[in-house]
């Protein structure tokens, strides 16, 4: 079952700037910084009360992040469902016909297992399913 909004990823060009504008003008505080290699990121993670805010940033120009980036600029990247099963979420999505990018979960930022929903199959939203590690 979902959970709760886990977080919103947030594509960036520069982590440092946007890190920045979340410290000084929204008053956050910074959680943690992690270079995704499998994904060719390096996020930044805001806790806002219940949920966070994934700030994103492509370490390649290959990245399938820097490709978002040069299509629809900075802005919403996805959004991401915490599950308490995701194998359980994935079956189901799929049982339903929706497109998968990931039919077995990978792990993610926080080694946090996640997989994400392919956006032509949820109305032009990136959505990503995680769930705790282990
Ligand atoms: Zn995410």
């Amino acid at each position: 079952m979902l959970q709760k909004i886990d977080h919103l990823g947030i594509a960036v060009k520069s982590l440092e700037a946007a890190i920045a504008h979340y410290e000084q003008v929204m008053g956050l505080t910074c959680e943690q910084i992690e270079e995704i290699e499998s994904q060719k990121v390096r996020t930044a993670f805001f806790e806002v009360g219940q949920t966070h805010i994934e700030l994103l940033e492509p370490t390649s120009e290959d990245s399938p992040l820097a490709k978002f980036l040069e299509k629809n600029g900075e802005g919403i990247h996805h959004v991401a469902y915490y599950t308490d099963d995701i194998e359980a979420q994935l079956k189901k999505a799929q049982e339903a016909g929706c497109k998968l990018i990931n039919t077995e979960p990978v792990t993610g930022a926080g080694g946090k297992r996640i997989a994400f929903l392919h956006p032509k199959s949820t109305n032009g939203v990136l959505t990503e399913f995680c769930t705790k590690d282990g």
